[in-house]
């Protein structure tokens, strides 16, 4: 287990990341959410042990995180800064062996990643030789090799098709059926939604949404109501506990205060014809972000 407790980062007068405090258990998958310099590398690095935070500890598995943890955790770092001029090969044998791993281990690991991602090929290419997305492979699998307990990925489906992000999420949740943790950080919302039971969002520093995402979803009222037929939009706008009626080629989505002013669109929608949908729907992670977000900057 790892927990995060009131930890506070600051480097000199700025403030980081300001009392934050969470807990992932094995075989969880915990999405660190938040704006660019929300804060979000800079947990990363305390929950590594990289940083020392200013206030607060970092507890793993019982102890204080540290140096001493190396072998079991995986990181995926943001840049994508990898040895360019030596072989996919002479730098998995690099990173395995920096992580006490026996070279002929490491090699046969190599071999199922490779033959797992596709790119069994580029065993003896240099880095500098593959396309983007294949560096981005190699970087995840110098961050799985070593099999880690605790798997951190900083923006590890940036730059992907939806094909490479697919085999990305699989690879991921084969971990958390072994029991791993993984925290990782992303600015596509959809697949945060998809595939992370917890999450946290940052925004200077200081959690402003956190908890599972069930949870965020239900406490945030505001809902969607998808309609398709005629309907004069109008009337809707002047519905009390409307904020906004946007109309689009799938139909009208209609959004509301709060559960309770469906029943008044319900009410007037009966009253249209050619009705063929009406969905009530809760917002997505990506509206709620938005929202959280730009009260926060309203506030300030
Ligand atoms: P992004 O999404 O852009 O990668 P982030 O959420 O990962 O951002 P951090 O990199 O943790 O954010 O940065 C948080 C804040 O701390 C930012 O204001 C950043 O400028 C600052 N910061 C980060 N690293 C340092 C450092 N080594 N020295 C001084 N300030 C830093």
């Amino acid at each position: 287990m790892l927990e995060v407790k009131n930890a506070k980062m600051m480097y000199g007068d700025l403030v980081a990341v300001d009392h934050l405090s969470f807990i992932i258990k094995p075989g969880e998958i915990f999405g660190l959410l938040g704006t660019n310099g929300a804060g979000k590398t800079t947990t990363f690095r305390m929950i590594m042990g990289l940083l020392e935070p200013t206030e607060g500890e970092v507890i793993y598995n019982g102890g204080k995180v540290g140096y001493h943890n190396v072998n079991e955790i995986g990181y995926m770092i943001e840049e994508r800064s990898l040895l360019t001029k030596i072989t996919v090969k002479e730098l998995m044998l690099y990173f395995g062996q920096l992580k006490d791993m026996d070279p002929k281990l490491i090699l046969e690991r190599l071999d199922y990643w490779l033959e797992r991602f596709s790119i069994v090929d580029y065993k003896n290419k240099k880095i500098k030789e593959l396309s983007k997305g294949n560096q981005q492979k190699i970087q995840f699998i110098s961050a799985i090799i070593n099999n880690p307990k605790l798997l951190v990925l900083d923006e590890p489906f940036s730059g992907l098709d939806p094909i490479n992000t697919e085999l990305f999420v699989e690879v991921i949740r084969d971990f958390q059926k072994k029991g791993s943790m993984v925290v990782f950080s992303s600015h596509q919302l959809d697949h945060v939604e998809s595939f992370c039971e917890e999450i946290i969002v940052l925004e200077k520093g200081k959690a402003i949404i956190s908890g599972p995402i069930d949870q965020v979803k239900k406490d945030f009222k505001k809902q969607n109501i998808h309609i398709v037929g005629e309907v004069d939009v109008e009337i809707l706008r002047g519905i009390k506990g409307v904020f906004k009626v946007v109309e689009n080629s799938n139909g009208i989505i209609v959004k509301i205060e709060n559960e309770d002013v469906s029943k008044d669109v319900f009410d007037y929608v009966k009253t249209c014809d050619h009705i063929t949908k009406y969905d009530v729907e809760q917002a997505s992670l990506s509206e709620i972000f938005i929202a959280k977000v730009g009260q926060i900057h309203e506030e300030v």
